[in-house]
């Protein structure tokens, strides 16, 4: 199995562990995608690099930018991405509890480190639309085809992306943003 193919399935393996926490709390999602329009909502959403890198290679095509407040990848109220979407998609909900959505969000992060150091990955976590545009913007960060078996080395470099704070910060200051 490639590097790559591994960062893959263990994303895959720790959104199916999160998916597995989110059943046993009620949040009371209705996907209803307001709070994919960012701005309306007063929403922020982070996401690591192993989240890009897996999300890259499933959704394949050119990642879309995020050109307005709203992700690109809500059409009609919905999202065209769901089984690929981002950890924070999955644990937010407007009617959680924010306690244990902080303490889940540790908990996928903490995950999602220990993928970048096992395959000394660059541990990133940014803004959405830091994140989309860095990839679509990249030429290099071409993983599906590209013959380094590292090619993310050269794009992403901690200096490049300049959004960051920590999960919990996030979680906790959208909650206050909501009350
Ligand atoms: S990926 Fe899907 S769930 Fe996440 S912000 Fe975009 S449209 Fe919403
Ligand atoms: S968390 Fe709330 S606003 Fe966001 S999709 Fe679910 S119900 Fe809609």
């Amino acid at each position: 199995m490639s590097t790559l193919s591994q960062i893959i399935q263990e994303v895959d393996t720790v959104y199916q562990w999160l998916d597995e926490q989110l059943a046993r709390m009620d949040s009371s999602c209705r996907a209803c995608g307001d709070c994919c329009d960012f701005e309306a909502f007063g929403h922020k959403l982070y996401i690591t690099t192993p989240e890009l890198m897996y999300f890259q290679h499933l959704v394949g095509g050119p990642v879309k930018s995020m050109t307005t407040g709203v992700c690109p990848y809500r059409i009609d109220g919905k999202c065209t991405v769901y089984p690929y979407r981002f950890s924070g998609c999955r644990i937010f909900s407007c009617k959680g509890n924010a306690e244990k959505e902080n303490a889940l969000c540790e908990q996928a992060i903490s995950k999602f480190k220990t993928v970048c150091d096992k395959h000394r990955i660059p541990y990133n976590y940014v803004y959405l639309q830091a994140g989309l545009e860095m990839v679509s913007s990249a030429p290099d960060f071409k993983m599906k085809n590209s013959k380094s078996p590292r090619p993310w080395d050269a794009v992403l470099g901690p200096t490049q992306l300049d959004i960051f704070c920590s999960p919990s910060e996030r979680v906790a200051v959208v909650h206050e943003e909501l009350v």
